[in-house]
């Protein structure tokens, strides 16, 4: 089994579910007491969202691929980002290590078209659902992306740093967000993809009527099943 180096903290929120994940996969597969060989390296997530908020992407990509080479020296064979949104800078990330960086957009797109989708909506941050990092990817394998409009956008995104980020699930905001997703099943959306690491905190399967494609779940499970050579 490979040893996995997770870059979490983004927020430590979403962070707690990949650990559990990889742990769950590794004990289905090899059964017993195994459990997932990782390490982590978790940031200072106001650090990172600063950054974020202010454009200054080259920094946080310093940040990050600092963290990411200290992964690779202590001894990772294979890094996962947690979080779609720094994906954006997974370029810069890769180019200072020389493991395999396991891309969630790739895990993503690799079970909507196992499951026979062709249309998805993707939620996530402002970036992730505006930006090209995120969908262009979706959409070089074929995928096409529908995401929220006006209003929905910003309470999509708001929800996520106000509330999920910090621990908080309100049945307000599950209820926004299912508005939200009923809105893109009606523009034609056959799925939809929790396309940020902390939405699986709020949405569940049982709360939507379209397939759900959990990115944290999804992710976290590749990053696993590739550390057993599956
Ligand atoms: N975890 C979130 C994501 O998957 C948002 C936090 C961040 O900006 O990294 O995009």
């Amino acid at each position: 089994m490979k040893t996995i180096g997770l870059l979490g903290g983004m927020s430590w929120e979403s962070t707690i579910p990949y650990y559990r994940i990889l742990n769950e996969t590794v004990k289905e597969r090899l059964g017993g007491l195994h459990s997932a060989r990782l390490l982590l390296y978790s940031v200072d997530f106001a650090e990172i969202e600063a950054l974020q908020a202010t454009g200054r992407w080259d920094e946080s990509a310093r940040i990050l691929g600092d963290a990411a080479a200290a992964l690779e020296q202590a001894g990772a064979e294979l890094l996962v980002i947690c979080t779609n949104t720094m994906h954006k800078v997974a370029p810069e990330i890769q180019a200072r290590i020389s493991i395999p960086l396991l891309h969630i957009a790739d895990a993503t797109a690799d079970a909507l078209l196992e499951a026979g989708i062709s249309v998805t909506a993707l939620l996530g941050t402002r970036y992730t659902m505006t930006q090209d990092f995120y969908r262009a990817r979706l959409e070089a394998r074929g995928l096409r992306v529908l995401t929220p409009e006006g209003e929905d956008l910003d309470t999509v995104h708001r929800i996520i740093y106000e509330e999920l980020c910090l621990g908080v699930v309100s049945p307000d905001s599950r209820r926004a967000y299912q508005a939200v997703i009923g809105r893109l099943q009606d523009r034609g959306a056959q799925a939809v993809i929790l396309g940020c690491t902390e939405i699986g905190l709020l949405i569940h399967q049982e709360d939507v009527p379209l397939p759900v494609f959990d990115t944290t779940e999804l992710h976290a499970r590749k990053a696993a099943l590739t550390a057993l050579g599956e």
